[in-house]
């Protein structure tokens, strides 16, 4: 049963980029609480307000709405500089950051060393390309684990600083000079930076865990967001292609301190089609003039690197899977009308599993391995396209009946309820799904007062 004031989490139930942050800021209005919880500033969410485009790779985009508060949560790395960059950003937008934000003390951050390394070590002969965005995010995350991390509310003990960064820094340079003839950095200059930088973020710095729980407590409605998605989690995800951090939604609670008893739902996106960036597994995978068309009308380059992503077909065994990991309660489905000119369209239904004496046999398992996704075989079934704009429609019934169709096609196969569709950019255009479980749920939530 959900309770008055919902805590939902949003995750991405693809390889990211599914236009989470359109979302997360349609939805925010709900919410008095909007909190991020893993992820480092590779994330790069879009949002188009009034024709102004934002990118936000850091702060949570509730905080376009000026109406909630803002967390960045313990499971997120920081690096403090693009974090202070994107500070000023927003407020040269005119948009409010003061009392709105709130940087988790128990957040780690983000290191010269961290990119030295990662970009090192990327173009070392003989590593596989996992198609990092080279932020220093994942040897960030592999300090942490090692318990060789450097937190937020450290930055504010001079003296532990310079000791951590002149130890730390030893063996980075040592290690990056022996394995990848990179040049040495310089302690001193990490240390004077890090600390100048702490001061511009002391206002936002708080104990989060501790806000959000006295939120829920308040009954104040929380929506935590995840960066990336589903099939890029470190443990569930197609390893080792995935992210440096859990983002499914058992991440969430984790990354931000909320207690899992406080969870209302989680809700999944994706979009009417498939995407990835970088290496690894992609079984509805398509190239040529068919892959190009869905690329440009999609705009598929990352909004961070600008890269071009990968595109396939909308793949229902991997929202199954998603689902199953998430425990999503309800669906989003974006970038319809990137479809609107496909006379057909193939959507991949479930796996046959090929080879090792199992040829042709149907599975909805998902293999751990990346190497054995090469013997899944898509079983696809062909939907009707509509051939027509739906760009901009905000209501279901105005939609083509064919599109009406595909869309009741992808929740069927996905066993999902489709609670709200995107059909642009813009934050209004937009459908949510009259009698929806996405709607009863936003019913229930009030945009409860801030603290
Ligand atoms: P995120 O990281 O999940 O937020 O995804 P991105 O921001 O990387 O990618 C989403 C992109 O698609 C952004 O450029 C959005 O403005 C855009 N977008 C979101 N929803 C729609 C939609 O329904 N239609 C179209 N055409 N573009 C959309």
């Amino acid at each position: 049963m959900a309770s008055q004031h919902p805590c939902v989490i949003v995750v991405g139930a693809q390889w990211g980029d599914e236009g989470k942050g359109k979302v997360v800021d349609l939805l925010a209005g709900h919410f008095a609480w909007i909190a991020r919880y893993q992820g480092g500033h590779n994330a790069g969410h879009t949002v188009v307000i009034a024709g102004k485009k934002y990118v936000l790779q850091l702060i949570p985009c509730g905080i376009l709405r000026g109406q909630s508060n803002a967390v960045i949560g313990n499971g997120v790395v920081i690096d403090p500089q693009a974090l202070v960059d994107e500070i000023a950003t927003l407020e040269q937008a005119g948009i409010a950051v003061a009392g709105k934000l709130f940087v988790s003390n128990r957040a780690h951050v983000i290191l010269p060393y961290h990119r030295m390394i990662e970009l090192a070590a990327e173009s070392a002969p003989g590593r596989i390309k996992i198609g990092t965005t080279s932020r220093g995010i994942g040897p960030a995350y592999e300090d942490k684990m090692g318990r060789r991390g450097l937190r937020v509310h450290d930055l504010y003990d001079p003296r532990l600083l310079r000791v951590h960064i002149n130890n730390a820094l030893a063996e980075k340079n040592a290690v990056a000079g022996a394995l990848y003839h990179s040049q040495p950095l310089d302690a001193g200059i990490i240390v004077e930076t890090a600390l100048a930088l702490a001061e511009r973020i002391r206002p936002y710095v708080a104990d989060t865990a501790l806000l959000l729980n006295q939120a829920a407590a308040r009954g104040e409605a929380i929506l935590l967001e995840g960066a990336q998605g589903a099939l890029l989690d470190i443990d569930h995800g197609t390893y080792p292609f995935v992210t440096s951090s859990s983002t499914t939604a058992g991440g969430a609670c984790i990354g931000t301190g909320l207690a899992p008893t406080r969870i209302t739902a989680a809700v999944g996106v994706s979009k009417a089609y498939c995407t990835r960036v970088g290496g690894g597994p992609f079984p509805t995978e398509i190239e040529g003039a068919q892959a190009d068309e869905l690329r440009q009308r999609g705009n598929e380059f990352g909004s961070v690197t600008g890269r071009p992503r990968r595109v396939g077909w909308f793949d229902a065994p991997l929202l199954r899977y998603a689902a199953l990991l998430n425990g999503l309660e309800s669906l989003i489905i974006t970038k319809l009308d990137v479809l609107d000119t496909l006379k057909h369209i193939p959507v991949c239904v479930g796996y046959r599993l090929n080879g090792s004496g199992n040829a042709g046999q149907p599975t909805d398992a998902i293999p751990p391995a990346a190497a054995a996704w090469d013997r899944l075989e898509p079983i696809y079934e062909t939907v009707p396209g509509w051939q027509c704009s739906t760009e901009g429609i905000t209501r279901e019934s105005d939609l083509p009946p064919r599109a009406r169709d595909y869309l009741k096609f992808l929740g069927r196969a996905s066993k999902l309820d489709i609670g709200m569709i995107s059909t642009g950019p813009e934050r209004d255009q937009t459908i949510t799904v009259p009698g929806s479980r996405l709607q009863a749920l936003l019913e229930q939530t009030h945009h409860a007062r801030a603290v």
